[in-house]
């Protein structure tokens, strides 16, 4: 116990040696300098052992974030269709409405693979 309890002596330089001792219900600790017999009370060493504090992260640090382009795409559907990049047969699908009235919507398809982006018209 106390190994790596180290203080010295101020008036020689020697190092304390640590003694305890019980005063009612607190022990106390003692530091007796054996060369010149200097004595520093040190109350509560003994029973307050040194904690080491751990900063606290809130939990919602270690949440994995993902870019908005990555949520959006992981919402979308995917369907069967042959990549004609990288042959991969899975794509995420979706539709833009182009502006004209009577123009039908474009489909977008994106490759899960590769993610090469083109366009079907229906
Ligand atoms: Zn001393
Ligand atoms: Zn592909």
């Amino acid at each position: 116990m106390d190994v790596d309890f180290m203080e010295f002596c101020p008036k020689c330089g020697s190092r304390l040696e640590p003694k305890k001792s019980k005063t009612g219900k607190e022990s106390s600790l003692t530091l007796v300098c054996l060369k010149c017999g200097y004595k520093k009370s040190e109350p509560g060493t003994v029973v307050e052992p040194k904690v080491a504090k751990f900063i606290q992260h809130s939990p919602q640090q270690f949440v994995a974030v993902i870019g908005k382009e990555e949520q959006k795409l992981n919402t979308l559907p995917t369907v069967r269709v042959e990549c004609p990049k990288c042959g991969n047969n899975v794509a995420y699908v979706w539709q833009v409405q182009t502006r004209g009235a009577d123009e039908s919507s474009t489909q977008f398809l994106r490759c899960t693979k590769c993610n090469y982006t083109y366009r079907e018209y229906s």
